[in-house]
């Protein structure tokens, strides 16, 4: 993919600073970061999303998220952290090659995801089941 940004990224192309590689994937920091240490990893091969994403790569992904992690937690004390990776338009996916955000956070940050429930959705449980069937 020519014009993906991290695809660049991957292959060394442009800028960035990296955290982790390994032959499947790759971590560097988000050049918008919303905390210190906030990470991006990624597969180098070019999915676009969850969606697309074989298994084996996913795991690959996963695996160097750990590390990353594993990482943080020893040389930064890391204790509290949000994984989030966003798939399609309507789910806030800006730069379509996949990623998982790893999000350091700390007590009052600022950061707090604000959920909005629906407990009118809890009636429609059964029917919402079977549509899977
Ligand atoms: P999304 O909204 O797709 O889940 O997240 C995309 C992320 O990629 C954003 O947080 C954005 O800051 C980051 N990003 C976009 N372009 C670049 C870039 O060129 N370098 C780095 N390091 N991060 C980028
Ligand atoms: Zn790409």
């Amino acid at each position: 993919m020519d014009n993906c940004i991290f695809c660049k990224i991957a292959r060394n192309e442009a800028k960035s600073w990296r955290i982790f590689e390994s032959e499947k994937a790759c971590a560097f920091l988000d050049i918008n970061p919303i905390s210190e240490f906030h990470t991006l990893v990624i597969s180098k091969n070019h999915y676009v999303n969850i969606f697309d994403v074989p298994e084996e790569e996913l795991l690959e992904i996963m695996k160097a998220l750990k590390k990353v992690v594993q990482l943080y937690e020893d040389k930064l004390g890391l204790k509290d952290v949000q994984i989030i990776s966003n798939s399609g338009r309507a789910a806030q996916q800006d730069v379509f090659h996949i990623h998982f955000h790893i999000i350091p956070r700390k007590k009052g940050d600022g950061n707090n995801l604000k959920w909005i429930t629906h407990p009118e959705f809890v009636p429609k449980f059964d029917e919402m089941v079977s549509q899977l069937k």
